[in-house]
């Protein structure tokens, strides 16, 4: 068992909130090789047909010498490279889940995944719809969904997050995803950094909101966020240790999501207000924007109204909230820390305009119903 797995295992035995789910993932591994790993695992578990599902880039970069490996342990393979769509993006939606399910005979044992979130959401739709379980061989430190169980996806350009399933095992190979891009690099830190306002909004959810709440999924996600901002300098200068360290956070984060059995610890308003600007570039069919730049982005700017809106929290009269409010970080320092990995820091810089902006705060909230998120009750008022 890796020491993520342990680590979110023993976090589970010592807090009695009642509200966590098994970790069904039996294996991570992220040291250098793990992609040959993939199919010793693959091998181990008696499988005699996997389909492999990446995109055309993604594949030309990793996807022989994944293929290769299997065909070495014995296994066949069958392949998908999910289509981009006009823009050049692939997009978690029903066309790509209809090829991936056209590609890949349902006969096959088990799906592995090479790639980034987005071909994640996708093979953990079908996985569980299908039946058969899937391994993940991530390609970049972008986002933490790895590990968990939620799936974004797009239908009828609506994006829903449907609770399917997590991969059976998990490999991550420095020698793959440490070649991403730094704008990858920063992405994933970005996502981290949304922990910020998530924590704050998993925390006044509950008490405002009666939602659940689970104290040591709290106190993961907060070590994991704080993992990043302590190698920040190693993430920023994209050192080996610095990203191999963001991966991890990453995949904890999602350990953690995974524990509590739904996405509150790692997604907040800065992941509604993120949501409803992918939404809006696909309506508008223009190119999308990585998950974690814009969600960093969406923190600063959700810290930046959550300090203006402090009334609100006063107002709850609920003990604690207020402390937690002024320990967010200030909208500056957050731009700070993504401006120094080299992410972007601004709607502008993201090409989102003022407008855009504005109109998603006033709506972002409606996309998750029943998140009683600080930007939902600023904007539907107390009652
Ligand atoms: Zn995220
Ligand atoms: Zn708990």
């Amino acid at each position: 068992m890796s020491d993520l797995l342990r680590k979110v295992r023993e976090a589970a035995k010592n807090c009695g909130c009642g509200h966590h789910h098994d970790i069904s993932i039996e294996l991570i591994d992220t040291e250098p090789g793990a992609l040959g790993r993939a199919a010793t695992y693959s091998k181990s578990k008696k499988w005699q047909t996997v389909g492999i599902v990446s995109d055309e880039v993604i594949y030309n970069l990793f996807g022989e010498r994944l293929r290769k490996k299997l065909h070495e342990a014995g296994i066949q393979t069958e392949l998908c490279k999910v289509r981009s769509d006009e823009q050049g993006d692939v997009v978690a939606d029903e066309q790509a889940i209809v090829q991936v399910m056209v590609d890949i005979p349902i006969t096959v044992d088990a799906y592995v995944v090479l790639g980034s979130g987005t071909l994640h959401d996708i093979v953990r739709f079908v996985s569980s719809r299908v039946g058969k379980p899937f391994v993940s061989v991530p390609t970049a430190p972008s986002v933490d969904g790895f590990t968990s169980a939620g799936a974004p996806i797009i239908l009828r350009g609506f994006k829903q997050t449907i609770y399917t399933g997590a991969p059976v095992a998990l490999f991550a190979d420095p020698d793959i995803y440490g070649k991403a891009p730094q704008t990858m690099v920063a992405a994933g830190f970005g996502d981290m950094i949304g922990k910020h306002t998530s924590l704050f909004d998993w925390k006044f959810s509950h008490a405002v909101g009666g939602e659940a709440y689970c104290p040591a999924t709290a106190a993961l996600t907060r070590e994991t966020l704080q993992w990043c901002e302590d190698a920040q300098e190693s993430i920023s200068a994209g050192s080996e240790e610095g990203v191999k360290r963001l991966m991890e956070a990453l995949l904890l984060s999602g350990l953690a999501m995974l524990l509590f059995g739904a996405s509150h610890p790692a997604s907040g308003a800065e992941h509604h207000l993120s949501h409803d600007w992918e939404m809006e570039l696909l309506r508008r069919k223009s190119k999308q924007l990585l998950h974690g730049a814009k969600v960093g982005v969406a923190c600063a700017i959700i810290a930046e109204k959550y300090s203006e809106w402090r009334p609100d929290v006063e107002l709850t009269g609920v003990p604690g909230l207020v402390e937690a409010l002024d320990a967010l970080p200030s909208s500056d320092s957050l731009r700070a820390r993504l401006r120094d990995v080299g992410g972007p820091t601004t709607a502008a810089e993201l090409g989102i305009e003022k407008e855009l902006v504005k109109a998603s705060l006033l709506r972002a909230h409606t996309h998750r119903v029943g998140r009683n998120t600080l930007l939902k009750r600023h904007n539907e008022g107390h009652s």
